[in-house]
């Protein structure tokens, strides 16, 4: 039996206007991961000339069912600043542990080629039999889904449901969390659901409106509180909170995912993306207070509905947390 331990390590690349994901396996006595470094030349994130990034571990979970334990890490660059495409650093400094995040995480599966999974012979039957559907007309990839869950629990993410989504090869997972922790585990989970569907050939795609036409988009609803607001609320409380995010609500779209604008287009529970409006249990607003929230005495948490599935949550709970503690 070797003494060598093997760490999976895990960063967000220098794509825009989203980073794609990258990994790559470190085999060492060591009984915690090492900081490492990787040629930024090759993920758009350095010059050929001067190509070293260094990645510097955050978080690592352990899976006993994984062949490695995962390592999730940040990018600084060669001389330790902050790389500038290091979305982590800037929400760290604002987020702290008093605000819990659940994200939506929306998205379809594919085959190798783009086809939506279900979709190769053409377009489904319309929207309807699909969202928590069951039977093989009306629900692909659930043997995915499975997986997927059962992997992110074993890893110590707190994943809190899955469910077939609206179209058909369209589902989501909920994903629940602290603090910066919250966005380090949503960048996992979804690291963790490439990797299992590469196992069955399929692929993942997080794009808000991968079809046009009369098909839902996808979209990473984020609910959040602090302590005020689980413990102390009050209407006013949740009114100017709603105002506040409102009144930069430009800049909150711009951080909450590109091409958002052909999903929020005011159809498919969606409000427009050039409209900012919020009320109790309105799925057609860009913040929904939940009926939870009012008959808890106005105690609760609030679902900004705006973010893209295709969203950095980095950015996403920087803005929230960044705009409610100004
Ligand atoms: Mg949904």
């Amino acid at each position: 039996m070797s003494e060598y331990k093997t760490y999976e390590y895990i960063w967000l690349d220098g794509y825009k206007p989203e980073p794609s994901m990258r990994s790559k396996v470190k085999a060492t006595a060591s009984d915690t991961a090492p900081d490492w470094s990787f040629d930024g030349s090759s993920t758009q994130q350095a010059e050929g000339g001067n190509s070293d990034c260094l990645l510097i571990p955050v978080e690592t979970y352990e899976n006993p069912e994984l062949p490695h334990s995962l390592v999730l890490c940040q990018v600084q660059s060669a001389d330790h600043s902050t790389h500038p495409s290091n979305s982590r650093a800037a929400a760290e400094a604002v987020v702290t542990d008093e605000w819990w995040f659940g994200f939506e995480q929306e998205y379809f599966f594919t085959n190798k080629n783009g086809t939506i999974l279900g979709w190769e012979d053409g377009e489904p039957a319309p929207q309807g039999d699909y969202y928590c559907g069951v039977g093989a007309n009306n629900a692909v990839g659930r043997e995915i889904t499975d997986i997927h869950l059962q992997a992110c629990l074993d890893a110590g993410i707190k994943l809190t449901g899955t469910n077939a989504e609206v179209a058909l090869g369209q589902w989501e997972y909920q994903c629940f969390g602290n603090g910066i922790k919250a966005a380090d585990d949503l960048w996992v989970s979804r690291y963790l659901l490439y990797k299992i569907a590469e196992e069955f050939g399929v692929c993942v795609n997080i794009h808000p409106k991968p079809k046009t036409g009369d098909w839902n988009g996808s979209g990473m609803h984020c609910n959040f509180s602090n302590e005020e607001m689980r413990t102390n609320g009050t209407e006013a409380l949740f009114s100017s909170m709603c105002d506040k995010l409102g009144e930069v609500h430009a800049e909150g779209i711009a951080a909450y995912g590109s091409d958002n604008d052909m999903r929020l287009t005011g159809l498919h529970e969606t409000q427009s993306i050039d409209e900012f409006s919020y009320g109790v249990s309105d799925r057609g607003a860009s913040i929904r207070i939940p009926v939870y929230t009012v008959e808890h005495n106005w105690n609760g948490y609030l679902e900004d509905r705006r973010p893209a599935s295709n969203a950095d949550p980095y950015k996403i709970v920087s803005h929230i947390v960044g705009t409610l503690t100004k």
